[in-house]
């Protein structure tokens, strides 16, 4: 079988940042290169210091990754409790 739901790509992206360690943070717009949003590695939501433009807040690695609130919590929070994964 070959069932691809759509968040396989999600998947494949987590399996090289699950191991990271991530530092919630407010993102701060880098004045020089005026860079004011970053996209969440998983699902590129905006992250900016603008809440016009996207979330205040965010998670970031080693590598200035950034994941959303919500990727985070459904993918890094989880681990907490049950570590059960869902099969097929
Ligand atoms: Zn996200």
């Amino acid at each position: 079988m070959e069932k691809h739901s759509k968040d396989d790509w999600r998947i494949d992206a987590l399996k090289t940042i699950k191991d990271d360690k991530w530092e919630k943070s407010k993102f701060k717009t880098i004045e020089e290169s005026h860079w004011e949003h970053e996209h969440c590695t998983l699902c590129w939501r905006k992250i900016s210091e603008d809440p016009s433009i996207g979330e205040e807040f965010g998670y970031v690695n080693k590598h200035d990754q950034w994941l959303c609130e919500t990727c985070y919590k459904d993918f890094f929070e989880k681990d907490s409790g049950d570590t059960q994964a869902n099969p097929g």
